[in-house]
């Protein structure tokens, strides 16, 4: 049933009030059929925590809401015993499943594979957008296949290289158009090589764990609490994570940059390419814990903005911009929004 004027601010984690002209809410694939959806619908929307909303969503938003976990067959989990050696196990996760609770429960089907993605918010359904990432591993590294919706044609799968990965971007985030995931194929399990390369999460496991084996139990764990210590919940003050994406600038002006600042964070990313952290970009700026109103940075992180209470889209969006200008003016560097803008101010 399409509902009409619908209120979303229930369903982003910035809390931003914001309605949907049209709303449907998706549990069944047979709703496809009936839709004949021969476009993409204005909003797909899963949890609404990588969304900056402003106050009307124009047209219809579909919410996804498909259930289920089985194996490739449909059939339901059975236990896996952990063996080192085994072969990968193929999971399908329906679109709306809840990403944490998914992470938990394939932990505790005994597959490994997705520790170090735990606690990110949202649904497996939006995983593959934006090929979700943390501590060392990005989705794309677990996914084998995904199914979804071709509008005005119909169901397809697409294997990993149709999905064309990259640095928080895939072929479904820029070409957000074309498809509507329904589901998604994960390969995990088999032989466990613990990704411990972030230092945070290596120094946790010995704090909490000295001397003991590393499992990928525990190294969900250890992600959980770094995570819970570094990041705002957004049931407590709104936020959508980094707001922005990580830039990558030729290692040409990485090196120039460092001689006007010499405490310059890199990462590789790629031949020729450096990865700079967004945060300290923001930070150095002397932006971290700056309020504006309603408005401000994570006084723990600059890179997450945060509503502190009755904020509007708008006003999000005119303060990450004062960001984008003054990083722009510090460094040279343009930061490009990792959260997806939706929607028009209302007149
Ligand atoms: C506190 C916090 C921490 C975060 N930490 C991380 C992190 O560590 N790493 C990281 O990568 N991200 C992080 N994020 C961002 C966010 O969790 C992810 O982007 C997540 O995958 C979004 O899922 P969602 O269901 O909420 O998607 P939504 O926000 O609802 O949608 C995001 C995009 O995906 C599209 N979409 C959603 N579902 C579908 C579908 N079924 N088919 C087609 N398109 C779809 C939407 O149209 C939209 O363009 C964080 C966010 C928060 C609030």
């Amino acid at each position: 049933m399409i509902e009409s004027n619908f209120e979303l601010t229930a369903y982003n984690t910035f809390g931003l009030p914001a309605r949907a002209e049209r709303y449907l809410r998706l549990h069944a694939l047979s709703q496809l059929d009936e839709l004949q959806l021969e476009k993409a619908p204005e909003l797909v929307l899963g949890s609404g925590s990588n969304l900056l909303l402003l106050d009307e969503v124009p047209g219809l938003t579909l919410h996804i809401d498909l259930r289920g976990v089985t194996d490739e067959f449909g059939q339901t989990l059975p236990n896996y015993s952990p063996t080192d050696g085994a072969p990968a196990t193929i999971v399908r996760a329906a679109a709306g499943v809840n990403w944490q609770q998914f992470v938990l429960y394939t932990l505790s089907k005994g597959l490994h594979g997705l520790e170090n993605l735990a606690l990110i918010p949202g649904t497996v359904g939006a995983s593959p957008v934006q090929n979700i990432g943390a501590y060392g591993l990005e989705v794309a590294d677990r996914i084998h296949a995904v199914h979804a919706y071709e509008y005005g044609v119909g169901m397809t799968v697409l294997n990993k290289e149709e999905c064309a990965f990259a640095y928080r971007d895939s072929y479904f985030k820029r070409n957000s158009g074309r498809y509507l995931i329904t589901a998604v194929d994960f390969k995990l399990g088999g032989h466990f090589e613990p990704e411990t390369s972030y230092g945070a999460v290596g120094d946790r496991l010995e704090l909490r764990f000295p001397g003991q084996e590393v499992s990928p139990s525990k190294i969900a764990r250890a992600v959980m609490e770094i995570r819970a210590e570094k990041l705002p919940f957004f049931s407590q003050l709104g936020n959508s994570g980094s707001f922005f994406k990580n830039p990558i600038i030729a290692s040409s002006t990485y090196e120039s940059l460092k001689e006007r600042f010499p405490q310059l964070p890199a990462y590789s990313a790629g031949t020729g390419k450096m990865k700079i952290p967004a945060g300290w970009l923001i930070d150095q700026a002397g932006w971290k814990g700056k309020r504006n109103g309603a408005v401000g940075t994570f006084t723990k992180q600059a890179l997450v903005i945060v509503n502190y209470g009755g904020a509007t889209g708008a006003e999000i969006l005119a303060f990450s911009e004062r960001i984008q200008a003054d990083i722009m003016d510090h460094y040279g560097i343009e930061l490009e929004r990792e959260v997806r803008l939706i929607g028009q101010k209302s007149k």
